[in-house]
């Protein structure tokens, strides 16, 4: 059944994304801060939004896709804001990634206006985005989740229930620590290797041809063999939720010695400018 989507921000993932709600035959009214993005989804048929309010309007549902709190903080909160028009029948899907702490804060105030909240943040980059098959893990009341379901799956391939708003959170930041510690290790690997004397290409295709391979380091490969970059998941998001890691540990009093090593790594690339490149550069901060 097609169903109004208000859709707010239109980056790397949420144009991909605002495009395959597009594609499964929903009604898209589309915006985005810079101009630029939401022209380019209206030539394949969204409408554009001069206000995130005017999108939330619109929508039966409202999906953002952003930075992280203070984007989703100016967009959904702000003059002209998204919550302008939230209320009863309407829902707030959140797919940013944001800390736990606050998705929690942003569903109190966006059910304070009688509409429910979705927390659903998302894994998986630029390429399952465009392929529509992202895994959306999902915080927040059943029936709610329920009900945007076939919207959800139009952009992914599975909704993951993690709980109440704010796990579907906790598990992003959670898995992208995995994330992170992966990419990081290859990186560290490459560049040992080559320190020792052996070949970039040669220490790829070893370590792709074994048991060590997946399709993270298969992904990231023409990266690492090329040495560019180009942002899929750009080091500015994953020092982000690194960092939003880093607190939820600390508050919960969680013992994280690899996190301890892994976000300082990050944070290194985007204090050095390299903020955004994809978050394989982190071969650079490694001397
Ligand atoms: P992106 O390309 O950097 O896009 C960010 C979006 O947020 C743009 O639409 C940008 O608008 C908007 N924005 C930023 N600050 C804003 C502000 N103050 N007010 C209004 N709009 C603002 O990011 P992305 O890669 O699409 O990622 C979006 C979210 O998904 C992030 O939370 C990221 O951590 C998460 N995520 C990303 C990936 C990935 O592989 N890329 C994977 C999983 C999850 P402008 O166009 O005007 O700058």
């Amino acid at each position: 059944m097609a169903t109004k989507i208000g859709f707010l921000g239109l980056g790397i993932m949420g144009a991909a994304m605002s495009r395959n709600c597009l594609r499964a035959g929903h009604e898209v009214m589309a915006w985005n801060r810079s101009p630029g993005p939401a022209q380019a989804l209206a030539e394949a048929g969204a409408r554009i939004a001069a206000t995130p309010a005017e999108a939330a309007a619109f929508g039966e549902t409202t999906i953002c896709m952003l930075t992280g709190p203070e984007a989703c903080q100016a967009v959904l909160f702000g003059p002209d804001g998204a919550a302008k028009s939230l209320g009863p029948g309407k829902t707030l899907v959140n797919m940013s990634t944001i800390s736990p702490a606050y998705a929690r804060e942003a569903a109190t105030k966006v059910q304070a206006t009688g509409a429910d909240y979705v927390d659903a943040p998302v894994s998986g980059s630029k390429k399952p985005a465009e392929e529509g098959t992202l895994v959306i893990l999902a915080g927040g009341d059943e029936a709610t989740i329920a009900a945007v379901e076939p919207v959800l799956l139009c952009m992914g391939k599975q909704v993951a229930r993690c709980g109440e708003v704010g796990m579907g959170s906790t598990m992003k930041i959670t898995v992208n620590v995995l994330l992170g510690a992966m990419v990081a290790s290859l990186a560290e690997t490459l560049r040992l290797g080559e320190t020792l004397g052996l070949s970039r290409e040669a220490l790829l295709d070893v370590v792709l041809a074994g048991s060590m391979s997946n399709t993270l380091f298969r992904l990231k490969d023409p990266m690492f063999r090329s040495d560019a970059y180009p942002p899929q998941f750009p080091a500015k998001h994953m020092a982000k939720d690194l960092r939003f890691a880093v607190e939820a540990a600390a508050g919960a009093g969680a013992a994280v010695p690899t996190l301890g090593v892994l976000e300082p790594l990050y944070r290194k690339l985007v204090e050095t400018g390299l903020g955004e490149e994809d978050f394989a550069a982190v071969i650079k901060a490694m001397g």
